[in-house]
């Protein structure tokens, strides 16, 4: 067989990381006959997908909540080799003060925050008195974004309070990508995301990735951390390296780290409780030191005599989950881009950096998931096939 008249190497792919990124890209190349070798330091894939039973027998979202939805039939489509699925029943509501309001913004929002009911034009009145610069302002800050899209009311109340606790910091000074992601409705869904599809997997995310990482092409190797030394010592054995760690961390943080937000989880179990609160996740964002309660039963649709929620405190410090959308980060970030770019050019066993840590962006899941899905594919041709 022609696999055997070249170098091992030649057909051998190295992939750091087995959540979206990294096990999509294993799964391509072990598809199209290569030989995938995938490390990751947790003692289990799916990376921040992860979800497990906990003692008392509920299945939970071990790294916060995640609500799978996506407006790419072909995503679902790949997914759906490893999956079955149900109906994502998506619904966050927020606490404000002694009323309950659902998120994103809509009629239903106003509605719940004055207790009387709003036509789509009353609503869209409300809206212009409320809002403070004009459509065509380009927004300097997540403060200025917010103004302009919701107004003033529905800043103080939901956006601002949430946004100091969440980021440690005020939204003047951060950058207005955190809130220019919130969706505004001129109508009364209430359903959490806008997305086409909106789904869950039906045995879990982690059976799922199982699922991709299952080929006989692929070897996995769990609780494996493989650092930059690792890779260079290793790389020469591969014909490329896929890499979905932390970029800073892969140059040895040359320029100094970047921050990241983290988060803690304070679970509780309830016996004998089918459900704690109404919804899947309550944001608290003017009361307690937590931002959110997340009761996932609700989506996950267990049936169970007991439930199991989890509090997320925002945290300085821990495992790095959300990049900070500062413009001081961004500009260090592109600093170190310009060495990952030096890597991936390479001419022998280049390094690809691909993933939420390896770009230092927040993605959702099925952008991670389309974005390896495409980049595989297109390196696969550039390989020309085996
Ligand atoms: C709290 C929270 C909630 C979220 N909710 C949603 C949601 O509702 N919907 C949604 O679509 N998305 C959500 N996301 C985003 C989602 O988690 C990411 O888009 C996705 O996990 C990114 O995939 P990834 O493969 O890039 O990174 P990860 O999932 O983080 O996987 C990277 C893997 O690489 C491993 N790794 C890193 N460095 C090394 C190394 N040196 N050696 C070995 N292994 C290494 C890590 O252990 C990890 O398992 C959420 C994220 C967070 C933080």
């Amino acid at each position: 067989m022609a696999k055997f008249t070249r170098d091992l190497g030649s057909y051998k792919i190295l992939v750091i990381g087995a959540g979206p990124a990294g096990a999509t890209a294993a799964r391509i190349f072990a598809d199209a006959g290569y030989e995938v070798d995938v490390f990751d330091q947790r003692p289990h894939v799916a990376g921040n997908c992860f979800d497990r039973y906990d003692e008392h027998g509920i299945l939970v979202h071990a790294y916060g909540p995640h609500y799978f939805r996506t407006n790419s039939k072909e995503l679902l489509d790949w997914l759906t080799q490893f999956t079955e699925w149900i109906s994502g029943e998506y619904y966050v509501e927020a606490k404000i003060f002694e009323r309950t309001v659902p998120l994103p913004i809509s009629i239903a929002t106003v509605e719940a925050l004055h207790g009387k009911s709003y036509s789509e034009e009353s609503f869209l009145e409300y809206l212009k008195k409320q809002r403070k610069f004009e459509e065509n302002y380009v927004a300097q800050n997540a403060e200025e974004q917010c103004l302009q899209l919701v107004g003033s009311e529905l800043y103080e109340k939901i956006f601002k309070n949430y946004t100091i606790k969440q980021w440690g910091h005020h939204p003047r000074d951060l950058r207005p990508e955190v809130t220019a992601r919130i969706p505004l409705r001129i109508n009364r869904d209430t359903r959490y995301p806008s997305e086409t599809y909106q789904c869950l997997p039906k045995d879990g995310y982690t059976q799922m990735f199982q699922n991709i990482l299952l080929h006989p092409n692929i070897h996995l190797h769990l609780s494996e951390k493989i650092n930059s030394q690792d890779i260079h010592k290793m790389r020469t054995q591969y014909l490329f390296t896929m890499y979905s760690g932390a970029i800073d961390e892969f140059f040895d943080y040359t320029y100094g780290p970047l921050k990241y937000r983290s988060l803690k989880f304070n679970w509780k179990h309830f016996a004998n409780t089918s459900f704690y609160q109404s919804r899947v996740q309550m944001n608290f964002p003017n009361e307690h030191e937590f931002t959110r309660c997340v009761e996932i039963k609700h989506v996950t649709k267990q049936s169970h005599s007991g439930t199991t929620i989890c509090l997320e405190y925002s945290s300085e410090e821990g495992e790095p989950y959300y990049p900070m959308p500062l413009t001081k980060q961004e500009q260090l970030y592109q600093k170190y881009k310009l060495l990952a770019d030096q890597e991936s050019l390479k001419a022998e066993h280049p390094i690809y950096f691909l993933g939420r840590l390896a770009e230092y962006k927040y993605y959702n899941m099925d952008h991670i998931f389309l974005r390896s899905l495409n980049w595989s594919k297109e390196k696969l041709n550039t390989l020309g096939g085996k």
